[in-house]
């Protein structure tokens, strides 16, 4: 897969055809993807600008990127899109790379600190899961109740 490369959705329930179909744009990002909400405005992604007015899913790619890891991202991120229409009160937070917890505490830090990104992993779990995402939900559950 190229990055930059082009998904349009066209596959949506039809008890939610009234969300706006953000376009998927692949890229090489340094974590896994992302959802913008729509707006009158451009963002960057990679080395190129996109207009917002759909909203945007952003999925990160490495140089191999396995098709399991790909399609729990976007049933993520598109989570995160179908939240902004459900309960857009719900904030999602920013993965803090710079943090100096342990991974497994900064994975349960994450997911607990948001309902937003607690109900995108649940998702995640149920349509695409990964290994990884198995292993955080057993972190989180080991961890104790989610805080949101
Ligand atoms: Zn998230």
């Amino acid at each position: 897969m190229r990055a930059n490369s082009f998904l349009e959705l066209n596959w949506l329930a039809r008890h939610d055809k009234y969300i706006l179909l953000p376009p998927v744009v692949f890229a090489n990002l340094d974590y896994g993807g992302f959802f913008r909400h729509p707006c009158k405005e451009e963002t960057l992604v990679g080395e190129s600008y996109y207009p917002l007015d759909r909203g945007l899913i952003a999925v990160g790619i490495q140089s191999d990127p396995d098709v399991k890891d790909i399609a729990s991202c976007l049933a993520h991120e598109w989570r995160h899109c179908w939240q902004y229409y459900q309960m857009p009160q719900d904030k999602c937070v920013e993965w803090d790379s710079k943090s100096l917890l342990s991974y497994r505490q900064k994975i349960v830090t994450f997911f607990r600190s948001s309902r937003a990104e607690y109900d995108a992993l649940q998702f995640e779990l149920k349509v695409a899961p990964t290994e990884w995402s198995l292993q955080w939900n057993e972190w989180l559950v080991k961890a104790g109740e989610v805080i949101g």
